[in-house]
């Protein structure tokens, strides 16, 4: 008797990555959305709620997708590799979150004065009302000037709010 490994969600997250370089990335956004709209239950259990529900309503055409130094073929390669090997639903949920957050939060021209590992990122507070600058290799949050460490949840920032950041920037 045989057994196939992981259940449906494996299967479905495998064919989404299958995919990644026969579509678009904005194709392969709402995929993967599409995706946590499907288990909605599964990441209940891992994401905050706040956050959660912001990112089921996330669609490519309201950010600026790619826009950073990832390297998405070899990234998603390497995900792909893990799930084959039979990652379980908690660590799936976080892989899809980061993926998102890695296509959409827009990286600028600035590297993070606190650790100089890595460009900075554009994000926003969920209600988006605040731009904060974030940086993903010491999590170090700029709000209002100053960095911190914070507890707050944020999003990526959107398209609008990238294009109207650029504009102040060029003035
Ligand atoms: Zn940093």
């Amino acid at each position: 008797m045989f057994q196939i490994m992981g259940g449906k969600m494996n299967q479905k997250i495998l064919t989404v990555y299958e995919n990644f370089q026969n579509v678009s990335l904005s194709i392969f956004f709402d995929e993967l959305i599409l995706f946590i709209n499907r288990y909605h239950y599964e990441f209940t259990k891992y994401v905050s709620k706040d956050y959660l529900e912001a990112m089921e309503k996330f669609e490519a055409k309201y950010f600026i997708l790619g826009h950073s130094d990832n390297n998405f073929e070899i990234g998603i390669s390497y995900y792909r590799n893990l799930i084959e090997q039979g990652l379980d639903k908690e660590n799936i949920c976080r892989q899809v979150s980061l993926l998102i957050w890695d296509l959409s939060g827009y990286m600028i021209d600035e590297i993070c004065p606190i650790c100089h590992d890595s460009n900075l990122r554009l994000a926003s507070s969920i209600g988006r009302e605040k731009l904060i600058k974030f940086c993903d290799e010491c999590l170090s949050t700029e709000i209002d000037g100053k960095f911190v460490q914070t507890d707050e949840e944020i999003l990526p920032a959107n398209r609008d709010q990238v294009n109207s950041y650029l504009r102040e920037q060029a003035l």
